[in-house]
C-alpha cells in the first residue's frame, strides 16, 4: 500500500439532499439533540466493539476503557464528539454516512407528500441522526479508524451538507470515530460549557459510557452524564424524561415512545426487562431483515443488538433491552437459538408485553387505539404464531363490524359477545378485499336484516388469522360465505316454510341453472341470505374461501380448484324473470351473469371479463325494448 492520501470527491445518494433540508425544516426548533444523536451514534460504535472484542480481544489495542468525549472550541467555532469505539474503514463510511442503507429508505421517500410541514413528521420515524449535525453546522469533518487496522487506514470524511463529500486516507493513531462540527454564523450558543453539559445531563444521562469534558477552568477531565445503566436502577428513581430518551437511544426514533414496561426478577435465574411500544410503526415493519428485536446484555455489558430470540415475530415492533445475570459472556446467535435461560426470559418478555397492551386495552383507549392503527395487524400475526397464548392475544385483537358499519377497528371479540342475540351459537365475520367490499357484501343481507351484527374484515393478514383462529371463548368463529351458518335457532317458522316452497317451486329452475353453468359451481340453490341481491356464493365449511383462494393464487401458490355454490334469491325480480325465461340462449346468459356478478361481489376475477359484457349488454338492450 502507498502512503498517497486518496482523496476523491463523491456524491450523495440523491435522497440525502432532500433529508437533510427536510431534516433542518423539522427539527431547527429543536436543534440541541444533535448532540444527542452524535453520542448516541458513539454510544453505539462502543457496543459494537465491546461485542466484537469478545470473540477478539486484540481490537481493544490495550485500552478497553471505553468512553466519549466533548469538547469545544470557541476560536475555531467547532464543537467535537469522540469515542474509541469500532471506528469505521473506508467502505463503512461510505456506506453508512454517504447513503441510506437502511431497507425502506425508497418507500420512504415515495410516501413523502411534498408537504414540507407533514414530511418534517415523519423524518423522526425514519430516523437518521447523524444527518442531523447539518442542523447547526455548515460543514463536518468526521475522521475514523476501525479497531484493528493500522494507524495508516484513517478516513476522512468531510461535507458541507451540499450533495458532495470528500473521503481521504489519513493517519489515525487513536482508535475510533471524531466529529467535528464547523458551527453555522449563528450557532455560537454552543460554544459554551455550561450548554453543552445541560444538553448532555437532559438527553443522555442514561448513556451507559462516560462522557467527558473538561473541567471548567481546570485542565483535568470530568465525567458529565450519571454513565450507569438506566435499567438496573430502581424504577421509582426513574421519570418519564429519563424513560423516554433512553427509548430514543435504543430504538432510534425521534418520537416518544406509546408505553413501557421494566421489571426485574430475582430467582432461580435474574434478569432485568425494560421493553417500549414505540408510538408509530417503522419503515421496516413489514421488511424481514429489518431491524427488529432488542438489545441483549449480560450483567451491564452489551452483546447483541436485534436478539431476535428474545421476542417472537409478532412482537416484532417492540423495543428495549434485556440484561441476564446468568449468561455466560461469550454467547452467541447460535448459542441464544438453543438456550434454556434465553428461553425463560423471552417467555416472561411475551407475558410482560401482552400486560402491557392488556392493561392500556383497559385503561388508556385512546393509545391502545394508537397501538391497534400502528401494529394491530403485526399482532393478528400471533394466534397462528403463538398458540399457548391464542386467547390472550385473542382479547387484544380489535375489528371493524357492523354495528356501527365504520371502517374503524374497534370492535373487541368480547363486545361482539355482550352483543350476541338470543340463541346466537357464533361469532360471525366476513371476509373481503377491502372494507367497502366486507361492508357491502350480500352475504351481509340476512344479517342486516336480523339485527345480527358480522366482524368486517379486510386487512391481508385476516384470511391467514382466521385460518389459525376457529373460536373464541367457547364460540366458533363462523364466516359468513362459507356452508351453513347455524341461524336455524334465530329463524322463525314462517320464514323458513316460505323458503321451503320457494326452494320447492324453483327446483326446475336451479336444475337447469345448474346445467347451464357446468363445473363452475358445485351446485345452485335457492338461498336464505339475500334480501336485495339477487345471487351470492358460499363455499362449503371446510373449502377454501373465494378470497382466501384469490390471495394464496397471487402468493405464486397452486390452488385446488374448488367450485362454489350459487345461491338465488327467490324474490328477486331478475331470479322470477329467469324462471319464466323461455328462450335457451338468453336462459344460459342470464343464469351467467347472475354467476359473474356473483364472483366479482366476492373480488373474484372473471375468466372472460368481455363475455360478460356483452351479456350484459345484451341484457339492457333486451330490458329497454
Ligand atoms: P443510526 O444510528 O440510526 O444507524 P445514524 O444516521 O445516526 O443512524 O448513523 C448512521 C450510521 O453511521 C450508523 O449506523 C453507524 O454505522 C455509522 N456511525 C455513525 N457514527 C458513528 C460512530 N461514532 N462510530 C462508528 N460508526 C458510526
Ligand atoms: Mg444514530
Amino acid at each position: 500500500m502507498t502512503t498517497e492520501t486518496h482523496k476523491e470527491t463523491l456524491g450523495f445518494q440523491a435522497e440525502i439532499q432532500q433529508l437533510l433540508k427536510l431534516m433542518i425544516h423539522s427539527l431547527y426548533s429543536n436543534k440541541e439533540i444533535f448532540l444527542r444523536e452524535l453520542i448516541s451514534n458513539a454510544s453505539d460504535a462502543a457496543d459494537k466493539l465491546r461485542f466484537e472484542a469478545l470473540t477478539d480481544n486484540a481490537l481493544y489495542e490495550g485500552d478497553s476503557d471505553l468512553k466519549i468525549s466533548v469538547s469545544f472550541d470557541k476560536e475555531n467555532r467547532t464543537v467535537t464528539v469522540t469515542d474509541n469505539g469500532i471506528g469505521m474503514n473506508r467502505n463503512e463510511v461510505m456506506e453508512n454516512v454517504g447513503t441510506i442503507a437502511k431497507s425502506g429508505t425508497r418507500q420512504f421517500f415515495e410516501s413523502l407528500t411534498g408537504d414540507q410541514a407533514k414530511d418534517a413528521r415523519m423524518i423522526g420515524q425514519f430516523g437518521v441522526g447523524f444527518y442531523s449535525a447539518f442542523i447547526v453546522a455548515d460543514k463536518v469533518t468526521l475522521t475514523t479508524r476501525r479497531a484493528g487496522l493500522g494507524a495508516e487506514h484513517g478516513v476522512r470524511w468531510e461535507s458541507g451538507g451540499e450533495g458532495t463529500y470528500t473521503l481521504e486516507t489519513v493517519d489515525k493513531p487513536a482508535r475510533g470515530t471524531e466529529v467535528v462540527l464547523h458551527l453555522r454564523s449563528d450557532e455560537d450558543e454552543f460554544l459554551d460549557g455550561h450548554r453543552l453539559r445541560h444538553i448532555i445531563h437532559k438527553y443522555s444521562d442514561h448513556i451507559p459510557l462516560p462522557i467527558v469534558m473538561k473541567a471548567q477552568d481546570k485542565d483535568e477531565n470530568e465525567t458529565v452524564n450519571r454513565a450507569s445503566a438506566l435499567w438496573a436502577r430502581p424504577k421509582k428513581e426513574i421519570s418519564n424524561e429519563e424513560y423516554t430518551e433512553f427509548y430514543k437511544h435504543v430504538s432510534h426514533d425521534f418520537e416518544e415512545p406509546l408505553a413501557h414496561v421494566h421489571s426485574r426478577v430475582e430467582g432461580n435465574q435474574s434478569y432485568t426487562t425494560l421493553f417500549y411500544v414505540p408510538k408509530r410503526a417503522p419503515f421496516d415493519l413489514w421488511d424481514r431483515d429489518g431491524r427488529h428485536g432488542i438489545k441483549l446484555y449480560v450483567r451491564r455489558v452489551f452483546i447483541m443488538d436485534d436478539a431476535e430470540q428474545l421476542m417472537p415475530n409478532y412482537l416484532r415492533f417492540v423495543r428495549g433491552v434485556a440484561d441476564s445475570d446468568d449468561l455466560p459472556l461469550n454467547v452467541s446467535r447460535e448459542i441464544l437459538q438453543r438456550n434454556k435461560q434465553i428461553d425463560t426470559i423471552r417467555a416472561a418478555s411475551v407475558k410482560k408485553v401482552l400486560g402491557l397492551l392488556e392493561e392500556l386495552a383497559k385503561n388508556d383507549k385512546e393509545k391502545y387505539a394508537t397501538f391497534w392503527k400502528e401494529f394491530g395487524r403485526v399482532l393478528k400475526e400471533g394466534p397462528a404464531e403463538d398458540y399457548a397464548h391464542r386467547e390472550r392475544i385473542a382479547k387484544l385483537l380489535r375489528f371493524a363490524s357492523t354495528h356501527d358499519d365504520t371502517d374503524a377497528q374497534d370492535v373487541a371479540l368480547e363486545d361482539y359477545i355482550a352483543r350476541m342475540k338470543e340463541g346466537q351459537g357464533k361469532i360471525y365475520y366476513i371476509t373481503a378485499d377491502s372494507f367497502a367490499a366486507a361492508k357491502h357484501s350480500p352475504h351481509l343481507e340476512i344479517f342486516r336484516k336480523k339485527g345480527i351484527e358480522v366482524l368486517l374484515l379486510s386487512d391481508r393478514v385476516d384470511e391467514w388469522l382466521m385460518g389459525h383462529f376457529t373460536e373464541f371463548e367457547g364460540k366458533p368463529l363462523q364466516s359468513i360465505a362459507k356452508g351453513d351458518l347455524g341461524l336455524e335457532a334465530l329463524e322463525d317458522q314462517e320464514e323458513k316454510q316460505e323458503l321451503e316452497k320457494a326452494a320447492d317451486e324453483l327446483k326446475d329452475l336451479t336444475v337447469k341453472m345448474k346445467e347451464a353453468l357446468g363445473d363452475k359451481v358445485k351446485t345452485v340453490r335457492v338461498s336464505h341470505r339475500l334480501t336485495r341481491s339477487p345471487s351470492c356464493l358460499v363455499v362449503e365449511e371446510h373449502d377454501m374461501a373465494v378470497s382466501m383462494q384469490k390471495l394464496l393464487k397471487a402468493a405464486g401458490h397452486a390452488v385446488p380448484n374448488v367450485a362454489p355454490s350459487l345461491e338465488i334469491n327467490p324474490q328477486h325480480p331478475l331470479v322470477m324473470r329467469l324462471n319464466d325465461e323461455s328462450d335457451a340462449q338468453r336462459f344460459t346468459d342470464w343464469t351467467h351473469i347472475l354467476f359473474d356478478q356473483a364472483l366479482l361481489n366476492e373480488g373474484g376475477q372473471l375468466d372472460d371479463p368481455s363475455a360478460f359484457v356483452q351479456r350484459l349488454n345484451e341484457l339492457l338492450v333486451t330490458l329497454s325494448k
